[in-house]
């Protein structure tokens, strides 16, 4: 039986945006590609209201490239990798690997990293980019993007903000200008309810700048040569095409419904999943630091999780054990995408049987 996805990704695709991905290919260098891409960099541009310094892009690949595409062509001097979890930790691990000097700043799981404490290490003048992650899957904790970015605004203006927003962009409200992030990136298998094959990102032309100092950027790591492509409405390399059709169609969807739409949507779904969650368990979040696409519940009536994975499957329902260390110890409902509140009614009316959970 098909199980309808509520983990943090990948998350339920409609079968009419599966559907798309069964049209005839074209050449990724004919004016037809470049007329679909072309198409896709201004519906991004429109929905996520890209102003004239910021440019859309799609790449070929899950989102953890851009975190190779920061380590190589962003990083120069050193990097500040703020961790609260293990994507996070993923980001400042990976800028390491392309051999570039970064300090962490790590705290506990389920809490976020400070803007004060930022500010404090920023001050020392050792670091030019700064990277956190908005949405850490892990534990379902938002991070306070938007704070950090005004503080660097006006403490360290030079410092490239990049910040992995794959859990969140596209469901939780991230209009990259405002957060003031430089370059912010997702992966379609979450938020956009596309398969997992493309990532989106949004750079801005300090980044760009940036970029142009730093030497051996690598072949698919290499930001500026993307953007050079970018100016056909083309990319470096052979482009999942079939996946770009499926996206075209999710955009003109996601434009159908409006971002504000798109936005309450979620917030709605995650409020309904922490009041029930408050009333059977605990959230592992930080108070005032919770995930509007995914909610990570600490299992304090100590449930079998795994168990209740298999009685979902049943129903046609999979939800998400707690990641890595924290597997049984905590479980996680991905609530976003397609998914509506009256869906998650139903998955949480499921999870309240199976268990025996009294409202
Ligand atoms: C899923 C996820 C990733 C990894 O994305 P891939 O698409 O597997 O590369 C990175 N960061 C966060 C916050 C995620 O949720």
């Amino acid at each position: 039986m098909h199980k309808k996805l509520l983990i943090p990704g990948p998350t339920e695709v409609s079968t009419q945006v599966l559907q798309e991905q069964g049209r005839p290919l074209i050449g990724h260098r004919s004016k037809a590609f470049s007329e679909l891409y072309g198409g896709i960099t201004g519906k991004l541009t429109s929905l996520f209201e890209l102003p004239e310094n910021y440019q859309p892009t799609t790449t070929t690949s899950s989102g953890t490239l851009w975190f190779d595409i920061v380590g190589r062509s962003i990083v120069k001097k050193k990097a500040l990798c703020c961790i609260n979890g293990a994507f996070s930790k993923r980001f400042g691990e990976i800028v390491r690997s392309c051999d570039k000097p970064a300090d962490y700043i790590e705290v506990e799981w389920g809490s976020v990293v400070k803007p004060d404490a930022i500010a404090e290490k920023l001050a020392t003048g050792e670091y030019d980019t700064l990277t956190m992650c908005h949405n850490e899957s892990s534990t379902g904790t938002r991070s306070p993007v938007t704070e950090v970015g005004k503080l660097l605004k006006k403490e360290v203006p030079d410092v490239v903000f990049a910040v992995d927003s794959v859990s969140s962009m596209g469901g939780d409200w991230t209009l990259p200008h405002e957060m003031g992030v430089d370059i912010l990136f997702a992966s379609t298998q979450k938020c956009f309810a596309l398969p997992p094959g493309l990532a989106i990102a949004f750079v801005n032309d300090k980044a760009l700048a940036r970029a142009q100092e730093v030497p051996n950027r690598g072949g698919y790591t290499d930001m500026l040569e993307i953007f050079e492509f970018e100016e056909k409405h083309q990319t470096p390399f052979t482009p999942n095409v079939s996946l770009l059709y499926a996206l075209d169609k999710r955009l003109d969807l996601m434009l159908a419904e409006t971002y504000k739409h798109i936005y309450q949507r979620h917030l709605d779904m995650a409020e309904l999943t922490r009041k029930w969650a408050k009333t059977h368990f605990e959230m592992v979040p930080e108070k005032g630091y919770e995930s509007v696409t995914v909610s990570c519940i600490k299992n304090t009536l100590g449930k079998n999780v795994k168990e209740l994975n298999q009685n979902l499957a049943e129903r046609g329902l999979e939800i998400s054990n707690g990641y890595g260390k924290l597997s049984e110890k905590t479980f996680r409902i991905g609530h976003m995408g397609e998914w509506t509140v009256e869906g998650i009614k139903e998955a949480l009316a499921a999870i309240d049987e199976i268990w025996s959970l009294k409202t």
